[in-house]
């Protein structure tokens, strides 16, 4: 399925010639990432004591108007400048696998990686990590292309973003994103099986799903609760319930004077989160609910340096 000169691994579909140019995500034809590091504010299952061996990927196919990442996911192409090329390339990304697992990593936590699939399977292929390897996604994702992962990824950290197509069209121009995110997390819920951890509490296999509750958006946030109940029930995955939405990065951009996007200027009120909460509860589901307090861009990595010390 996937051609570097037609690519068709994410549901963009865009059929870019990648060695000549770059598609929709930003990607060219060689894998890059902008940083790695420990990191220690994922769910604790994945962060627990000595961190989740972080690898932010460059460029994204799914380009939310409020990435929190966008300081990397906008940025990626075979000619865009970067701070360090050892991050380029299958061999130097395998070497930065090696890194993070002998530096204690509990996993390798592969961060909008869609786009390099191919690349990375490569990469663990050279590696062959010790450790769970997480893919951490938008849930933007083609159930092909996460097929290709069984024996790759143990654990899927996946968002689920939008219900509504006008929503996900507003802010993500994917009018499909909710059907496409569901019947990937189906693959997702067949190669990974259900939760199971190691005795220190971390999670070996699995699935996370991610559902960040946006500000003027709490009915969607149900409605995809609800969705993904009918269709998995409350015990196939964990949740994670997310109230970090930060408006920062949104205000930066040149869609942030759009009246339809209002909301999007502010943060999560108590009231939009603890609703959704109480909903996820009241349907049976279990896992991370999250302070409000975590609703800050101090919890974004810092992309100017390309490896945390
Ligand atoms: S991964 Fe990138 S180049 Fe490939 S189809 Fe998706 S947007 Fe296009």
């Amino acid at each position: 399925m996937f051609d570097m000169n037609c690519c068709e691994l994410c549901p963009r579909r865009c059929r870019s010639d990648r060695t000549v140019t770059v598609g929709f995500c930003g990607a060219g034809d060689e894998v890059r990432a902008a940083k790695t590091m420990l990191h220690f504010w994922e769910e604790p299952c994945v962060s627990g004591t000595r961190g989740s061996g972080a690898i932010f990927f460059e460029g994204c196919p799914l380009r939310c108007v409020f990435c929190q990442n966008m300081d990397i996911s906008r940025r990626a192409g075979n000619d865009a400048p970067r701070g360090d090329t050892s991050l380029a390339g299958t061999a130097a990304l395998a070497d930065a696998m090696t890194a993070l697992a002998a530096a204690g990593a509990h996993n390798l936590n592969l961060v909008s990686p869609t786009q390099y699939t191919p690349q990375i399977i490569e990469a663990l292929e050279l590696a062959r990590p010790a450790v769970p390897v997480v893919w951490n996604t938008g849930g933007y994702e083609r159930r092909e292309t996460i097929a290709m992962l069984r024996g790759y990824a143990d654990v899927f950290l996946t968002d689920v973003k939008y219900l509504s197509p006008e929503l996900a069209a507003r802010c993500a121009g994917a009018p499909d994103y909710f059907e496409t995110a569901a019947d990937a997390l189906e693959v997702m819920l067949d190669v990974a099986g259900a939760p199971e951890y190691d005795g220190d509490g971390m999670l070996r296999r699995g699935v996370i799903v991610r559902v960040l509750v946006l500000p003027g958006e709490r009915r969607d946030a149900e409605a995809i609760l609800r969705a993904l109940y009918d269709r998995f029930g409350a015990d196939a995955f964990v949740l994670s319930l997310m109230s970090q939405y930060t408006p920062e990065f949104f205000l930066r951009t040149a869609r942030a004077s759009e009246p339809e996007l209002k909301a999007l200027r502010r943060r999560v009120t108590t009231f939009e989160y603890q609703s959704v909460a109480d909903f996820a509860l009241s349907l049976g589901f279990r896992g991370y609910f999250q302070e409000r307090s975590s609703a800050s861009a101090s919890y974004t990595p810092d992309f100017g340096s390309p490896r945390d010390k």
